[in-house]
């Protein structure tokens, strides 16, 4: 594989970081991932729009212009040969030298990575035909869950709970509501009504839930942005989560009681099928 590393494209084995990257010290680096479906990258105006956010609230310089991230992501494309998968991309604070918790001196330039993930089949995943099972757990993260940081321990530790319980993933309950899932935003739906979270610090603003929201607006179909309950999903129709990797993803069971027929819904296939067309329409 071809990867990106501070300008230059290597071979993966030749790409390497200082053990004083303070992305490795200190968890100190923001993320994004995008889909490639075709070729083609999906969403990439939005990714690049709240890479920029995440960077300008943790204050971290980096000046690549939205041609240059989108020229990164083609040529990546292009070397890899890669038609169905992933981009991941992350920018560090840098190599800060001795470990210290300031911020290293202006001028500092960032770490900035690239890779392909190749994934033949995304757009079939045949888990969107049997709905995926979850947990709840306390969401027991910092408070800027807007940024979004490589900070992503508590999200593995909750996966492998949810494994362990014979499950797929998990939800995340603060003050008696859901907030997220561990990489995704979440939704029920009660009575054709699409329900999910309001935007706020307490949840990421992913970049598939603002698409998916407009869509559906668009179909004429009802949104309702409010918080609600694990035992309100319970009794929901139908429930499903929205991310990058993952499009439109139905939900079947939430701790161990089953939604509706406990198979995926219509409104969730249906909005699947929506996601991927006008996203791929848009794709570049
Ligand atoms: N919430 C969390 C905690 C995530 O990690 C992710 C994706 O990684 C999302 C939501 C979904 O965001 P997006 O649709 O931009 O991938």
């Amino acid at each position: 594989r071809t990867v990106y590393l501070n300008g230059q494209y290597l071979p993966e084995e030749e790409a390497s970081v200082s053990i004083f990257d303070r992305g490795f010290v200190m968890g100190d680096a923001v993320y994004e991932v995008t889909s490639v479906l075709g070729g083609k990258i999906l969403e990439f105006d939005g990714h690049v729009a709240r890479l920029n956010r995440s960077l300008a609230e943790l204050e971290i310089v980096c000046d690549i212009s939205r041609e240059e991230w989108l020229e990164i992501h083609r040529e990546l494309i292009k070397r890899n040969d890669l038609d169905e998968g992933m981009i991941y991309l992350q920018v560090s604070r840098g190599n800060a030298g001795d470990r210290d918790f300031h911020y290293p001196p202006a001028g500092t330039p960032p770490t900035v990575v690239l890779y392909t993930q190749s994934k033949p089949g995304l757009a079939d995943d045949p888990k969107a035909q049997k709905g995926i099972t979850v947990i709840s757990v306390p969401d027991l993260r910092w408070h800027r869950r807007d940024i979004k940081t490589v900070q992503l321990l508590y999200a593995s530790m909750v996966k492998m709970a949810a494994e362990k319980a014979g499950k797929q993933d998990a939800w995340f309950v603060e003050d008696g509501f859901v907030t997220e899932g561990s990489s995704n935003n979440v939704y029920i739906v009660k009575d054709g009504k699409i329900i999910t979270r309001q935007l706020s610090n307490d949840i990421l603003h992913g970049i598939t839930r603002a698409s998916l929201l407009k869509y559906a607006a668009e179909a004429q179909m009802e949104i309702v942005e409010r918080p609600f309950t694990v035992a309100e999903a319970q009794a929901a129709d139908e429930a499903f989560f929205t991310s990058a990797s993952a499009f439109v993803m139905p939900v079947v069971e939430v701790d161990g009681v089953a939604l509706g027929s406990g198979k995926p819904g219509p409104v969730s296939l249906r909005l699947r099928e929506i996601y991927l067309d006008e996203s791929v329409k848009a794709a570049i």
